[in-house]
Order: C-alpha cells, then sequence, then structure tokens
C-alpha cells in the first residue's frame, strides 16, 4: 500500500485554517474567564448575531453529535418524535444519541429525491397515526449540505416550512456543511434559515476548518431556554471555552468561513468534472456542495485504495465519497483523476475481494 498524506475521506481530515489559528494564537496568552464567560465566546456569539442578521442565541459545544442531539432535545418531550430523512446523519451516524439526550424521543425516517426530505412525507408521517399510542411528531431535522452533497434551496426549505407550520413542529437544520451550502447558494445566511422557519441550526466549525467546536444557534429563543443546562449536565460545556469560540472569531470577522467553504466546493466541482469525462465512472447525486459521489467498481476501489487514496464507501446510498476540505488542493484532485484514469487501464479485474471489508478504508 502507497503512503499518502492527502485524502478525500472526510473533510474533517483537514487541519486548522490559517484564519481560525491566528484567532487561537491571540486568545491564548492572556487569563480569560471560563465557561464562556470570557470576552472571545462574546465575540462570536456576537459576530453570529450579526452574521444572521437576528438577536439569536448561541452556544458553543463540542461537536456535531452533540449540537444535533441536545437541540433537537429542546425541541419536545421525551414522547415526542423528531421526522428527518432516512439518510441524515442524526439517524445514522450518531449512535442514538439524539434518543438518548432526548430520553427517548424517537426518530422517525422520511424519504425524498437526492437526500433532501420531501415535504409531502411530513404531512404522510404525521397522519400515519395520531393515537396515543404513537410518538408523537413534534420536529423536523434536515440536513444542509445534505448526506448526499446536495443542498436546499430558499424554496426546498419554504416548503418544508409550510408542513412544519401546518403540524406544528418545530424546524431543526444539521448544519454540519452549512458554510458550503450558503456558498454554494450565494444567499444570505438568513435566507436558508430564520426567513424560512429554521428554529435552531447546529453551525458546524470542525469540517468548515476549526480544530473542534460546533455552535447551536436558535433563532427561537424560547427553545434555547435552560439549553446551558443540557450543556452542562452532558459534559458539553468547556471550561476552557475560549478554545472554542475564539476560532470562529477568526472564521467570521472577515468572511474566511464562507472563501474557504467556496474553495472546497470549487475543488469538488473540478473533481467533479474530471470524474464526470471518465467514461467507465457514473456519478451518482449532483454536486451542489463539497462532496462528488461516484460509482466504481470495487476491483477500482480497491486499486485506488491500495494507490493510497483513503474514501469512503458506505455514507448515503453507496457509491465512492470524495470529500473537499478548505485545503484541497488542485494538485489533489489532478492527481487523484489522473489515478483512475491509470488504474482503470492498468489494475487488474479479476480480483478476489471476498475477504476485504467494504467500510475498511
Ligand atoms: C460530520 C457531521 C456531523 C457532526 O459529526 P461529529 O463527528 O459529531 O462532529 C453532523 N452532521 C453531519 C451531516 C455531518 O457530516
Amino acid at each position: 500500500m502507497e503512503k499518502r498524506s492527502r485524502h478525500f475521506a472526510s473533510d474533517n481530515y483537514s487541519g486548522v485554517c490559517p484564519e481560525a489559528w491566528a484567532a487561537l494564537e491571540k486568545a491564548n496568552p492572556e487569563h480569560a474567564v471560563s465557561y464562556g464567560d470570557d470576552q472571545w465566546t462574546a465575540k462570536a456569539a456576537d459576530l453570529l448575531r450579526e452574521t444572521f442578521e437576528m438577536e439569536c442565541e448561541v452556544f458553543f459545544v463540542f461537536n456535531g453529535t452533540a449540537a444535533n442531539s441536545l437541540s433537537l432535545a429542546s425541541t419536545g418531550q421525551s414522547y415526542n418524535s423528531i421526522l428527518c430523512h432516512e439518510t441524515a446523519h442524526v439517524e445514522t451516524d450518531e449512535c442514538g444519541a439524539p434518543e438518548f439526550f432526548s430520553n427517548g424521543m424517537k426518530v422517525l425516517l422520511i424519504e425524498g429525491e437526492r437526500g433532501k426530505i420531501d415535504p409531502a412525507g411530513i404531512e404522510k408521517m404525521v397522519k400515519k397515526r395520531t393515537d396515543i399510542h404513537y410518538p408523537k411528531p413534534r420536529a423536523v431535522s434536515v440536513t444542509q449540505a445534505t448526506e448526499l452533497g446536495t443542498v436546499y434551496t430558499p424554496d426546498d426549505l419554504k416548503a418544508i416550512w409550510t408542513k412544519t407550520k401546518q403540524f406544528n413542529l418545530k424546524l431543526h437544520m444539521d448544519g454540519a456543511r452549512f458554510a458550503n451550502a450558503v456558498a454554494s447558494l450565494g444567499c444570505k445566511p438568513k435566507e436558508v434559515t430564520w426567513q424560512v422557519g429554521v428554529d435552531v441550526l447546529c453551525f458546524g466549525g470542525t469540517k468548515a476548518g476549526t480544530a473542534v467546536g460546533d455552535a447551536v444557534v436558535f433563532f427561537n429563543r424560547e427553545l434555547a431556554e435552560d439549553f446551558d443546562y443540557r450543556c452542562k449536565q452532558s459534559g458539553q460545556l468547556a471550561s476552557k471555552m475560549r478554545y472554542l469560540s475564539a476560532p470562529w472569531v477568526g472564521m467570521l470577522q472577515d468572511g474566511a468561513w464562507i472563501r474557504r467553504a467556496g474553495h472546497a466546493n470549487a475543488m469538488a466541482k473540478a473533481l467533479h468534472d474530471g470524474l464526470a469525462a471518465i467514461e467507465e465512472l457514473k456519478i451518482m447525486w449532483p454536486t451542489q456542495a463539497n462532496a462528488v459521489f461516484v460509482e466504481m467498481p470495487p476491483w477500482l476501489v480497491h486499486a485506488m485504495r491500495s494507490a493510497g487514496w483513503k474514501f469512503y464507501t458506505f455514507i448515503g446510498q453507496g457509491g465512492a465519497r470524495l470529500m473537499c476540505s478548505w485545503d484541497t488542493t488542485e494538485d489533489d484532485v489532478s492527481e487523484f483523476i489522473a489515478d483512475a484514469k491509470r488504474l482503470l487501464v492498468e489494475a487488474p479485474r479479476d480480483i478476489d475481494l471476498s475477504d476485504v471489508d467494504p467500510r475498511k478504508l
């Protein structure tokens, strides 16, 4: 197996982007008040309020699983349910944390094309059962950008909002890749959040370029009541909070978050174009953010991995998922494309893959 230091497995393979790093360095030498009562946390929260043009409530937690689980828990009671797409991270990749932290809210699954919830599915699920024996739907969770690398437009979200209003549901957004979605749409952050009915957004920092830490942004401030207690009880209240919040200052103060995400999207577009031009490969979903999903024959997946490339093949609805990040370069992209072309010619096709675990990178 060849060794490589650059990969397309996840946008969380990348390091910390320079703007976030600089802010951390600036926050480091001084003493600061602990548990979030410091100037960096105040500044980061203010910058988020500026970014969204709204007096939202802001909390910083260690990761996206915590952000999603705790914010979903704040939407209802233990006897309620949460509706999400069948490929949603909250369903497939959080080890039951939303159910755990909400003391039992059940996650119910909705279908929809290209990773996006079909609004009619919300109505169907709500009306499926209305008796006391069924967990009462209370929230809808959408992922922006989706797990399949597609993006909800403002109109898509409005159609979902129509249903959440109709059935008195809260609207939660898993924005682990919110920056990529906004960069892709070229819209204002408010146009895909509170202006289309989003009550709470989990805004991903890690994949965007911080070391650690996601922001929970409540546009519906009633939901934020006692959220600080939820964070503390679940081990999500950082004592040295400035190390979670200062990088956000670096990312937000001069628009680095959107520039860096735009770069990741552009690299995904280049990777998409290069791979789409190869006849034997098939692109699975439109590349609207920083992911490219491509169908590759298993022997080619094996050959690419043997050439040192790491990428997942079990996310969403299968295929090779190739993620670009803020630090993906044009050289990374062209090397991957060149290797795919070369191995399509050179790699053995009749190898026995029965012992190869497809989930292993
Ligand atoms: C990465 C990711 C998260 C957060 O995952 P953590 O590993 O808990 O930070 C949440 N939702 C989506 C869609 C993701 O891709």
